[in-house]
């Protein structure tokens, strides 16, 4: 139930002074000064970030802006590796980080377009297209291509593509999306047909968790449909969050699918994962 009065919901409000970010001229828009981190997209008014007197105030000439030391460090990190092939060395296999620019034609970076495209047709060979009821958009090719939206559930600006390939395909696909350093999620995971049951969707996530614990990420969730949980639980370390865990969560907006269980996996600070 939505509380009567103004109200608005943790995500839409000011992490400093908990107050809207709201245009008070047009409230169907953001204010225009507001200041929204590139990595963990939590707002800021302007003249509380002066206020703090501890947060940097100006964007990158990229336009980019990042609230706090973790969010700075979790960019650079993925800015760093981004379309650049990690090679894994067994079977000529290699991971890459890919994220759609709203700049890129076909003939600005053909090799990401490309391989974009090829990562929704994978995760088409897994998955019906869901689409969102209420614009009939195809949520997957929401979140590959970053369509962003003022609905929070609809924004897909932070998406990044994480591809597995060997010399000739593209194997396994997943839909990343680091929230700062508290939490990431992984809600699409998908591989194909022909490299079913080799072990690859495990070294794409091995190497995925990896990763993300070196950014200092400290857990992963993903929203596992029924038919698949027990792979999640008993294969990846996952564990179905209760609903006093799922209070941490709490002004995060994660990508859901209707039927499924929401898990969770500490990155750090588990033991087992060590093991
Ligand atoms: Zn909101
Ligand atoms: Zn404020
Ligand atoms: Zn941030």
């Amino acid at each position: 139930d939505v509380p009567v009065g103004n109200w608005y919901c943790p995500p839409c409000c000011c992490s400093v002074c908990s107050r809207n970010t709201l245009d008070e001229t047009d409230r169907r828009n953001i204010d225009p000064s507001v200041l929204i981190c590139t990595q963990c997209e939590r707002r800021y008014h302007a003249d509380c970030i002066l206020q703090s007197g501890k947060m940097n105030p100006y964007r990158n000439p990229d336009g980019e802006w990042l609230c706090r030391d973790s969010c700075q460090q979790i960019h650079s990190g993925l800015m760093k590796i981004l379309g650049k092939p990690v090679s894994l060395g067994a079977q000529n296999l290699r991971w890459t980080l890919l994220k759609y620019k709203k700049s890129d034609s076909f003939s600005d970076d053909p090799e990401t377009c490309s391989k974009l495209s090829t990562s929704l047709s994978v995760m088409h060979e897994c998955f019906e297209p869901v689409r969102e009821l209420r614009t009939g958009r195809d949520l997957v090719d929401d979140v590959i291509f970053n369509r962003s939206s003022k609905l929070h559930r609809l924004n897909f600006r932070g998406f990044y593509t994480v591809v597995l390939e060997n010399d000739d395909d593209l194997i396994s696909v997943a839909t990343l999306r680091i929230h700062g350093e508290r939490v990431a999620e992984v809600p699409l995971v998908a591989t194909r047909f022909r490299f079913r049951r080799l072990g690859m969707c495990r070294i794409l996530m091995d190497e995925l968790e990896k990763r993300l614990t070196e950014l200092g990420v400290e857990r992963l969730v993903l929203p596992a449909a029924p038919s698949v949980l027990n792979t999640w639980t008993d294969s990846f370390g996952f564990s179905v969050t209760n609903p006093t865990e799922r209070l941490l969560f709490i002004g995060h907006t994660f990508l859901d699918f209707q039927g499924t269980v929401f898990c969770h996996k500490m990155l750090i600070g588990n033991d087992s994962a060590s093991a």
